[in-house]
This record gives C-alpha cells, structure tokens and sequence, in this order.
C-alpha cells in the first residue's frame, strides 16, 4: 500500500482520529464522582472564585494547550478550511503529548475575519495554559497572533512562525560559528516574504543580525524602496534602498541564503555568486529552493547546508522547538513566550548540537556520524536531551525576563524533567 493509502487506514482505525481524553483521578466509587463533581467539586469553584492562578492548581489548565486554526494555510494544501484542517490540528496534539506530555485540545474555527478569530480566541483563554496558533494565513496571521498577545495573559505562539524562526536561527548560530562568521556582518537573502520568513527575518535581528543587512524577495523580486507602498507592512519593514533585481541578483555575494518560498528556484549558478562558506537554509516544503546534493556539488566543499526535509543532514523541523518551549512556558506559568524565551531556545538548541551525541540517538540515525560540523548544526528531533536542555531554558529566560508567575527551583525542575 502506498502512503495515502496506509495514512486513510491509520486515522480510521477504531476509534476515527487520532486523540481522546483520559481521565487522571480515581472515578471507582460514589464518593470518587461526588469529589470529581457535584457537589464537591464546588470546593474548588470557589478557590479559583477568589483567586484565579488556584485554576492551575485545581484544573488541567496548566498542562492544556488549545491548537488554534481556520485551516487557512495548511502545509501543502493551502486554504483547505476549518473542518479539513482537523487531522493535521490532532496531529499536532499528538506531537505535544508525545514530545513534551503536553495536552492539546484542537479547535478549528470556521471563521477567516481576523476580528472574529481573535474574538473567539479570546473568550477562550480560562480554558487554556496557553495558544498555538497553527496554519494560518499571512498577513492576517500577524495581526491575530499580535492583537492575542496584547489582550490575553496567557502565551499566545504562532508556530508556523516563530518555530520555523527559531529552529533555523539555532542553526545559523552554528552555521555562522563554522563558516567563521560573525552574525552581524552576515548579507543574508531571504526567498519568500510570508509568514515564515518576516518571523524569520524579525528573529535573526532578535539574534544579533543586522536588519539592514538583509534583503528580501517574494514572488516579484528584491523588495526595494521604490515597491515599498505596493506591498504589506510587514514586508515594507524590511524593503531597502538598493536597485531592484530577481533572487539571483539578490544572492551574489551574499553569506546566507535563506528560502521560505518554493521548491526549485535556486541554481548552481546563483550558490556559485555567493560568498565563501556560504550558508543555504532551503526550507520549502516537500522541495526545497535547491536540493542537497546539487548545491553541495555546486562549489568545493564549502557549503553548509540545511533543509526541511529528513531524509538529509540539517532537518530544520519545528518538533525541535513548540513541545519544550510550551513545557517551560507551562511549567512556570508564564503570560507569555516572549524573544528572550525564544532566543534562549535557539541558544540552547544550537549549544546542544556542540555536545557528544549519545549512542541511542546515532543508532536511531543509522549510525551516520553525529558529530558537530557542517552536516550536523541542529540536533536531531528524536534527542531525549532536547527536553531536559530546552525546556529549563526557556523556563528560566521566563522567569529572568518577568513572564513567569511563579518562581521556582530550575536544578530541582530539570531532575524531574529527566525522571
Ligand atoms: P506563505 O506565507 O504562503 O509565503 C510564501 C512566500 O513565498 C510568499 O512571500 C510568496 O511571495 C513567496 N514566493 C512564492 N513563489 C515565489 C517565487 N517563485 N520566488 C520567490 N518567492 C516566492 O508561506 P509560509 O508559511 O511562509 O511557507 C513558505 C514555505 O516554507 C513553504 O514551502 C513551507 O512549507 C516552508 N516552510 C518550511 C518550514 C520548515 O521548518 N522546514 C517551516 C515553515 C515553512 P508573495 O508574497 O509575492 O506571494
Ligand atoms: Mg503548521
């Protein structure tokens, strides 16, 4: 059977789906449901009646993630609406639980007014610890994730955004290490100008690179002054004062190129005009702007190359980043996921990568060597280790930074995390 085929079986195996809920308290007796409701669950109503932080104390709100989308950008499928989105919102569930033990309630909302959406969002943050954004559009995706974080208290994460951003930056601080680069005087390209490569763009500031130092093109071309009022504001943040041009233009020269655009739109050619060492992030999905190995062979073993695909070195794959950003945004209550949290993500995971990889985890790679260097920036998805270093991490840059609303004991938090 083909993968269709065995992927339609594997979803409606009984139960349909791929989640249910469990109950985690004993529900034998009498007595069991009269604690579990009524009457005695109003002892608890009552706590979070009088201060509202006891519903972490008393609910599932602590440990519950609400995966959020109007189906309206979903990877390889594009605007396919709420009800289809549903698989891949589940699917996401199951990456939480299985990577983080985090739980998720998928909510797809048939709704693409931005206004509204949020609306929704909003009304439903005493459900939640906190809110993945997932799969939708741009530019309306910046507005929503925007407006949320103003108006809700608890971490709002658009992770077709900031994951991608985070992901890929871990791996340009080790990519930058290896070429002998410093991050601001790296000329970085991006290809594509959507939701993926502002955040990307924006986080790459975040780290240390200089924003006029990088150019961006979308499906027109280098975005230069003189486009500045035709295209959205977000792009225009980004639109330089330098002649206009194609992606080819854009790239001699340039030490990083980054693209979150579309399959097979970089050449040889153009990996050849760039400068020494040069940085290739070719993320599009499933094809990325150049293949692999056609951009190894197109100069003398100086190319640093990293896609989204698993089947080659360098995977950047958002699994790397949401399940233990959200476990230490949980684990200390935090209000938000702010850029420290997310900068000290990418600072972990690329510190990661610098350290001896365990046997279990080269032998889950086929025993090709994991060893840090050009063919191995980032770690790989399946690293226990990614937990126990990501996590307390970000739930210490949380706690240093003012987001969280508890304090707590990081060593002790990073041996139960490991337990
Ligand atoms: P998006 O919001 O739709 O943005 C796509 C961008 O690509 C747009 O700015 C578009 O230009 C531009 N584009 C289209 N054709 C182009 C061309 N021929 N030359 C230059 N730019 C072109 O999509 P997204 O969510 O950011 O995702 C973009 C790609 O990145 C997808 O392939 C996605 O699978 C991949 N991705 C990979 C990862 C990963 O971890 N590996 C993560 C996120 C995204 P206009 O603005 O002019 O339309
Ligand atoms: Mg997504």
């Amino acid at each position: 059977m083909g993968l269709d085929e065995d992927a339609l079986e594997y979803h409606q195996t009984d139960p349909p789906g791929k989640i249910e809920i469990s109950t985690t308290k004993s529900t034998n007796t009498q007595r069991d449901l009269s604690l579990a409701y009524s009457p005695g669950v109003a002892a608890p109503c009552r706590e979070i009646d009088d201060d509202e932080t006891q519903a972490y104390t008393y609910t599932a709100k602590g440990n519950l993630v609400g995966v959020v989308s109007n189906g309206s950008a979903v990877l390889g499928l594009g605007d396919i609406g709420a009800q289809a989105s549903k698989p891949v919102m589940e699917g996401k569930g199951v990456l939480f639980k299985r990577f983080a033990d985090i739980d998720v309630f998928d909510i797809e909302l048939d709704e693409s007014d931005p206004h509204e959406f949020v609306e929704a969002v909003k009304m439903m943050e005493p459900t939640f610890g906190g809110i993945n954004l997932e799969d939708i559009t741009a530019p309306s995706c910046f507005t929503i994730e925007e407006r949320l974080r103003e108006e809700i208290d608890i971490p709002v994460f658009h992770d077709d955004q900031h994951g991608t951003a985070i992901i890929s930056g871990a791996a340009l601080l080790n990519a930058a290490d290896i070429a002998g680069k410093d991050l601001e005087d790296l000329e970085i390209v991006f290809s594509g100008a959507g939701a993926s490569a502002i955040a990307t763009a924006r986080f790459y500031v975040s780290l240390g690179c200089r924003a006029e130092n990088i150019t961006m093109c979308d499906s027109s071309g280098i975005i230069t002054e003189t486009r500045a009022q035709e295209v959205n504001e977000y792009k225009r943040q980004f639109a330089r004062d330098i002649p206009g041009g194609d992606l080819a233009d854009a790239m001699e020269g340039a030490d990083v190129f980054v693209g979150l655009s579309v399959g097979g739109i970089v050449s040889q050619e153009m990996v050849r005009s760039m400068a020494s060492n040069p940085v290739i992030f070719a993320m599009a999905n499933p094809d990325p702007e150049i293949g692999y190995e056609e951009a190894k062979a197109a100069r003398d073993d100086d190319v640093i190359m990293a896609t989204g695909r698993s089947d080659y070195p360098n995977q950047v794959n958002n699994v790397l980043g949401f399940p233990f950003i959200f476990r230490g945004a949980l684990d200390v209550r935090a209000t938000e996921i702010n850029e420290e949290m997310k900068v000290a993500c990418a600072e972990a995971l690329a510190d990661l990568a610098r350290q001896d990889v365990p046997d279990a985890v080269v032998k889950a790679y086929g025993d090709e060597p994991l060893q840090y260097g050009p063919d191995y920036i980032i770690p790989k998805p399946v690293d226990p280790r990614v937990l126990f270093q990501v996590a307390p991490t970000v739930a210490e840059a949380a706690i240093e930074s003012g987001a969280a609303r508890t304090d707590f004991d990081l060593d002790a938090y990073e041996e139960e995390l490991e337990a």
